[in-house]
């Protein structure tokens, strides 16, 4: 018989002589700030799960509270029974939270890229977006009938460039960008995009995946850290990093979401979330609005972290948040550095290309809220014998 997906081997093959080909380590118990590697505790520097809200004991109490009230699956999309009051209460409770007029819930980050962006553009429109814009971004774009053009990170000159050539060929243009990039973790340059896009007459969406939880007022995102509240037409936010758990979502106005009720596919054609993820989203939330306890504890985690690192002689880049990049370069090298930080007990994870360009291979610190202050010394510690081996610094 033909083998007919032996191009597949060759495929992997090619990944293994690039020395990029892994396994993937299997976690046998909660992703908290330490892991359960193969019978090994490690501590855990690469989760999304800035806040340890992930295993709070009120977020978990609160999941097991929901399944018993509302059992474990939603059981339908929700525009036909799906539509349970837990997720009405958690879009309730985001509006208020990020101080918008109205707030709607996809069953993930990616899947309010791809649902909203197709939904809110039409041909005839422009998209101008960052060149470093999350995948999930580039995915929604390739997925709407708007023309796009891209403009250099963060550039502003180049944004202007952009939309003084082609603005006044379309209808509408929306502005996209990422609030915090999520390999460097620098801000977007809010600021002067709200300024464009008046000058310009464009919409502006901001995807805050890594903002929200993180900056501003007990982690509102971005958008409130620069103090730019309604000004941002489309402020998307994920409830899978600080917040917890899982989900995203739209913080935008009323009539938006009543557009996106009718036109979402993600909310028309895939199943409302789960009512554990509901009930612990709920209490993320409430956890969030009572006390900046997690924010405050989370930055002076980084801050402690990040001038450490920078003290041991580690390029970080230019971070403005807890995301801390250690620059390696060399793709194979940026895997054997993590591998050895591996065996001396601690996980971070290596990002080489296709996610950041070629010899741009990096650690990311994850930092996180969780952390204590034995972790985070302890893995100094190995970064810095590691590093030495390796001769980064
Ligand atoms: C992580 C991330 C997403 C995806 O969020 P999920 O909830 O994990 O699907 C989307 N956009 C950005 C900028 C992200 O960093």
């Amino acid at each position: 018989m033909k083998d007919t997906l032996h191009y597949i081997d060759e495929w992997i093959d090619q990944l293994k002589e690039e020395g990029v080909y892994r396994e993937l380590p299997v976690n046998t118990g909660p992703c908290d700030h330490v892991i359960e590697l193969e019978g090994e505790t490690i501590v855990n520097m690469s989760s999304n799960n800035y806040l340890g809200l992930a295993n709070n004991e009120r977020v978990k109490k609160a999941a097991c509270d929901a399944v018993k009230t509302y059992g474990a699956g939603a059981g339908s999309v929700r525009t036909i029974v799906g539509n349970q009051d837990l997720l009405e209460d958690v879009e309730d409770l985001l509006a208020d939270f990020k101080e918008e007029e109205a707030a709607i819930v996809f069953q993930s980050g990616l899947n309010c890229n791809i649902g909203t962006i197709q939904a809110i553009v039409k041909k005839g429109d422009l998209i101008v977006s960052d060149e470093l814009n999350h995948a999930s971004i580039i995915d929604g774009i390739r997925l709407c009938k708007a023309d796009k053009a891209i403009f250099n990170h963060s550039d502003m000159n180049d944004l202007e460039r952009v939309l003084k050539e082609k603005r006044k060929d379309y209808e509408r243009c929306l502005i996209i960008t990422d609030g915090v990039f999520s390999m460097d973790g620098d801000l977007a340059k809010l600021p002067s995009i709200v300024d464009m896009a008046e000058k310009y007459d464009c919409l502006t969406y901001v995807d805050d995946a890594h903002g929200s939880g993180v900056l501003g007022r007990s982690g509102r995102g971005t958008v409130d850290h620069y103090g730019l509240h309604g000004k941002i037409d489309f402020i998307i936010g994920t409830l899978s990093k600080a917040i917890g758990v899982i989900g995203g979502y739209v913080a935008t106005k009323e009539n938006v979401k009543k557009w996106l009720l009718h036109r979402a596919r993600p909310l028309l054609f895939s199943t409302a979330l789960p009512p554990a993820a509901l009930g612990a989203i709920k209490e993320s939330l409430t956890i969030l609005s009572e006390s900046d306890e997690h924010t405050k504890k989370l930055w002076s985690n980084a801050n402690y972290f990040k001038k450490h690192l920078r003290k041991m002689g580690f390029d970080i880049g230019h971070s403005q948040t807890p995301i801390t990049p250690v620059m390696v370069g060399n793709e194979a090298k940026t895997m054997t550095f993590s591998k050895q930080l591996l065996d001396e007990g601690v996980f971070v994870s290596g990002i080489v290309f296709p996610t950041v360009p070629k010899g741009k291979g990096r650690l990311r610190v994850m930092i996180s809220a969780s952390h204590t202050q034995k972790d985070l010394d302890f893995a100094l510690e190995k970064f810095e014998k590691v590093g030495k081996t390796l001769k980064l610094i």
